[in-house]
């Protein structure tokens, strides 16, 4: 079995996570110790190994042996204050580094790389990871206190126990704190963004929690399932983790005070408590998975039709070499701003000698030349806010909207058909060319698209028939190319 520690994009993950872990840890141990647990010590989960196990998938080796150190002495610090002996006390923190240690490897294998436990596979099998890793841990438990520490054995009842309240600690606490680590800002500048309708629904589920187990007679436990529902339809998995966990802590902790409908339904005996507590705790993971999961999928092929309606609409709409608008949808625009009474200038533009592009260089650099052509154009009628078309082979039209005087129409066409003249870098070489160009203007009064199209074109054959390398405006003489064709430059 192939286990990296960590993936290299979580090698960068530093001191501040391994710090939040044992917080976390040290938090949820005393939680656990001095909260959730019975008189007799028993407790329905133990979630603080969580903490551990996301340490050996997220950080890099030595950090994670580092938090795991640190795990075991705030534990062993911990249990100094509780009931626990010493040698049982020493003996249970290191079953619950044995326990992590045991489920890391399996877990990165079996519920890959990203570790995310929404995926209903991934969590069957990390309830199964979770079973067997706290099964073995107090196995060896039993063992170790039956030999070294003459204990007269542990009847399996409690045994059981013991397995069910380690396995369900992983199980409750390790999806949320995977998130809170993965979530947790690079850059603590960037502020998190809090999903407030979650957040209601999160506080929603803790009140009914502390309602119903505070309140013996109380059926408000069972509205806490639809709560969740309502949690896993609307917010992402990490909010409906981290709502079953609170939701497992206030009921857990109120049962082992003898509070709520589970501590009165079992009133003689404490591991009757858990033994029904641990069912309906695990019961409300196995409620909102579905849901979440469901919704997740759906989000996800949604957002996959999104993806393909946009890309679609793009390659209906644009010319897929130079990635203008093609014929049709520039004649849509062109419509659209005639419809709005606005003003404006349309350009037709023919290449001049484009085949001896081809000719020369091959049909292939030729395609690249007019790549690097439309890109021109974008770029030059882009920042004027208009819109370029490429109409078929060298023909390419341009929408510049606004209202021109004389002057300012002739300063547009001649500063275009310079900028269309200064050098191309395309396929390895750089080379110049002339363009032709028609020119109508769009005023409040235009007929339509096809008119001021049928107007271009006549101005750019005149431009053709004038000598090219120019523009010619509709209804006007061609203007004198006041600028020689530039000079061939290509260089290799
Ligand atoms: P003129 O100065 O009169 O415009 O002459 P021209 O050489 O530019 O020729 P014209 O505009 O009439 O023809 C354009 C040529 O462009 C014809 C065709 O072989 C070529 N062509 C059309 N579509 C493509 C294309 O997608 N890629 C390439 N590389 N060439 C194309
Ligand atoms: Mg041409």
């Amino acid at each position: 079995m192939g286990w990296r520690p960590c993936r290299s994009a979580e090698v960068r993950r530093g001191i501040d996570t391994a710090a939040l872990l044992v917080a976390l840890f040290g938090l949820c141990a005393l939680a656990t110790r001095f909260l959730l647990s019975d008189d007799s010590g028993y407790s329905s989960f133990w979630s603080a190994n969580a903490a551990m196990l996301v340490a050996l998938l997220t950080l890099r080796p030595a950090l994670a042996a580092a938090v795991l150190a640190a795990c075991l002495c705030t534990n062993l610090l911990i249990n100094q204050l509780s009931a626990l002996s010493p040698p049982e006390s020493v003996l249970a923190c290191i079953l619950n580094v044995l326990q992590a240690v045991l489920a890391a490897p399996f877990t990165r294998r079996f519920c890959g790389a990203v570790t995310n436990l929404m995926r209903p596979r991934r969590f069957a099998a990390f309830t199964v990871i979770a079973l067997l890793s706290a099964a073995a841990e107090a196995a060896l438990g039993v063992a170790v206190e039956r030999i070294f520490l003459n204990d007269p054995g542990v009847p399996l009842h409690e045994w059981v126990q013991w397995v069910l309240c380690d396995a369900l600690g992983l199980l409750l606490a390790t999806p949320a704190v995977l998130h809170l680590v993965r979530a947790s800002p690079r850059r603590p500048a960037t502020r998190p963004h809090v999903d407030t309708g979650a957040l209601t629904l999160l506080l929603l589920c803790a009140a009914l929690a502390v309602l119903s187990f505070a309140w013996a007679r109380s059926p408000l436990f069972l509205f806490v399932y639809p709560a969740l529902a309502m949690l896993a339809f609307h917010a992402r998995a990490a909010w409906v983790f981290t709502a079953i966990f609170f939701v497992s802590i206030l009921a857990s902790a109120l049962t082992a005070h003898g509070l709520g409908p589970i501590a009165r339904l079992s009133p003689d005996g404490h591991l009757m408590r858990e033994d029904m507590l641990q069912p309906y705790l695990f019961s409300l993971l196995l409620v909102v998975l579905p849901i979440n999961n469901a919704v997740g999928e759906k989000r996800r092929y949604t957002s996959r039709l999104l993806l393909l309606k946009a890309n679609l609409e793009y390659a209906a709409t644009h010319d897929a070499l130079t990635a203008t608008m093609n014929r049709q949808m520039f004649e849509t625009v062109l419509g659209a701003l005639i419809a709005r009474h606005a003003s404006g200038i349309v350009l037709f533009i023919d290449i001049d000698d484009f085949k001896s592009i081809n000719d020369g260089l091959g049909h292939q650099a030729g395609d690249e030349f007019l790549k690097a052509f439309g890109a021109r154009m974008r770029e030059l009628v882009g920042g004027l806010h208009g819109s370029v078309g490429r109409f078929g082979g060298d023909e390419f039209a341009a929408i510049v909207p606004g209202a021109f005087s004389p002057a300012e129409r002739d300063h547009l066409c001649a500063s275009i058909s310079d900028a269309l003249r200064a050098p191309y870098c395309f396929a390895g070489i750089t080379r110049s060319v002339t363009a032709s160009i028609g020119a109508a203007m769009i005023d409040p009064g235009s007929a339509g698209a096809d008119d001021l199209m049928r107007k271009a074109d006549i101005a750019l054959y005149m431009t053709k028939a004038s000598g090219r390398n120019g523009y010619t405006l509709f209804g006007m003489p061609p203007a004198a190319n006041a600028v020689p064709p530039p000079p061939m430059i290509m260089l290799q």
